[in-house]
């Protein structure tokens, strides 16, 4: 099936062609760690996990970079007043992005390359450039890109010429498009930087934020690779500067398809640590967004996903126990799938209907630009059809194998970790099936045999409770 995605740089949804049959090289802007990542950058990195998954769904071998920006004016300032080196101040912060990331489900990255080990590439592509005479060394003693001198600049952003300011500097990494005009590649040292900064033959300083990714994606990915994604809050500066940059250096296309996803908001307004109007994952899943609530990553994760990725989503919290709802839903449909016994198979031509149309239904919403509130709708059609076939005791052990292995298919786009939910079954049942042993061991007064057993519960945290109404088990 041909895979389609909205491609920021032609504004159209176009089917998607790699360079190398098979394969897809994909880079992902990462975290700048000096804090934990809001649930608004988790949602990115949630949707850039949706494209790569559907891209290895449909059969490609994907090559995934994801930078870790270690070197930044924010973090500077952080080792500063926290009066640490930069790799003890964003050490921790780094740890609990992989963390966050894992407990979203998302499929870790083939490399997560750091600017602060990169420096040398950086130092080799402004030398280049100066050498192009794109970049030039300004009187501050940073080095800046003339925009002038590079006529495809604001091509992703669709700039016209007089909205461009040549000649005028910036030296801060992150401004609006009113403000296009030359950026810094390498800001030279001043006090306020501290220890941060390398002694190079670009002068004393550190790179620009922009120039670490152009460096860190050729490196890893080759002068052209398929597919760049991050926020929309990136395409300008920072992408429309990585491409200045890298095809400057390169005399190459950078980047074919360029994927952005959208915002997530809080109260209307973008979630950013500016605002302050922000959740991290961890004040949702420990308790402190509400009281007393302690939320599953996984519904965060159903959050997300269950708005198309160029859609603004806001956030609320009746919405995330909602979702969380739907996918505990979702999950007492497979453990009741998984438990069906019955033996007659006189109506599985019905329940393979249902499942061949929501795969098809499923592959397609996917296939056109990841439209993933689609896709689960087509898997909220089957499961309404398949749950009046098991309430009629019509679902055959044999048809149910096949509904399980859609969803099982499908999670391997949604990620949800829904195999579990049919293993929970399994254990469950080893539990029970031990319990009777131990009932029956009781009656034949084998009480060695029943100590046996309780103990060997009580290892894997259960603890039994004899009740009028039977003995009870509880999960630690
Ligand atoms: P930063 O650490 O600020 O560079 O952001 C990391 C990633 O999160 C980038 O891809 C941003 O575009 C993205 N991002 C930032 N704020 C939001 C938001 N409110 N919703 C979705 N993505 C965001
Ligand atoms: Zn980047």
């Amino acid at each position: 099936m041909e895979l389609k995605f909205y491609n920021t740089k032609t504004r159209k949804t176009e089917v998607f062609k790699p360079i190398e049959e098979g394969k897809a090289g994909l880079y992902t802007c990462g975290p700048t760690v000096y804090n934990f990542a809001h649930i608004g950058n988790l949602r990115s990195y949630c949707g850039e996990d949706v494209l790569k998954r559907a891209l290895i769904y449909f059969g490609y071998k994907v090559r995934h970079v994801m930078n870790i920006t270690d070197v930044e004016d924010k973090i500077i300032k952080g080792c500063i007043k926290e009066n640490k080196k930069a790799s003890d101040f964003t050490a921790p912060y780094e740890k609990a992005f992989l963390e966050d990331i894992s407990s979203l489900g998302i499929i870790k990255a083939d490399v997560y390359p750091k600017a602060s080990e990169h420096i040398p590439e950086i130092v080799s592509i402004i030398k280049k450039l100066a050498e192009k005479g794109i970049a030039y060394k300004g009187d501050d003693g940073s080095w800046y890109f003339s925009i002038d001198k590079f006529p495809a600049y604001g091509q992703l952003i669709k700039l016209e010429k007089e909205e461009m300011k040549s000649g005028v500097r910036i030296n801060n990494d992150e401004y609006g498009k009113d403000k296009a005009c030359d950026f810094a590649l390498w800001k030279s040292w001043d006090e306020k930087d501290g220890d941060v900064f390398w002694e190079t033959e670009l002068g004393k300083g550190r790179p620009g934020w922009h120039i670490e990714c152009s460096a860190m994606s050729l490196k890893y990915l080759g002068d052209t690779f398929d597919i760049h994604m991050g926020g929309v809050d990136n395409i300008f500066p920072h992408h429309e500067n990585e491409i200045a940059q890298s095809e400057a250096y390169t005399g190459k296309t950078f980047v074919n398809y360029w994927v952005h996803c959208e915002h997530l908001l809080s109260e209307g307004q973008k979630m950013s640590k500016s605002l302050g109007n922000f959740y991290t994952l961890r004040d949702l899943l420990e308790g402190r967004a509400k009281e007393g609530r302690k939320f599953n990553p996984l519904a965060v994760r159903y959050f997300y996903i269950s708005n198309h990725y160029r859609t603004r989503l806001n956030f609320t919290l009746s919405g995330l126990e909602s979702a969380e709802k739907t996918l505990e839903g979702i999950r007492d449909f497979i453990k009741r799938v998984s438990e069906t016994e019955t033996e007659d198979s006189s109506y599985d031509a019905e329940a393979e209907k249902a499942v061949f149309e929501a795969k098809k239904e499923f592959e397609e919403k996917i296939a056109d630009d990841l439209n993933t509130p689609q896709a689960l709708a087509a898997i909220f059609s089957m499961i309404s059809k398949i749950n009046i076939m098991a309430s009629d005791s019509r679902l055959s052990r044999k048809a149910s194998e096949k509904v399980l292995e859609f969803m099982f298919k499908a999670d391997e786009i949604l990620g949800l970790d829904l195999k579990s939910a049919a293993e929970k079954k399994e254990l469950e049942q080893e539990i029970e099936a031990l319990i009777q042993e131990r009932q029956a061991a009781r009656k034949a007064k084998n009480f060695a045999r029943a100590d046996e057993i309780r103990n060997l519960l009580a290892a894997q945290g259960i603890t039994l409770q004899d009740t009028p109404g039977g003995v009870k088990w509880t999960k630690k």
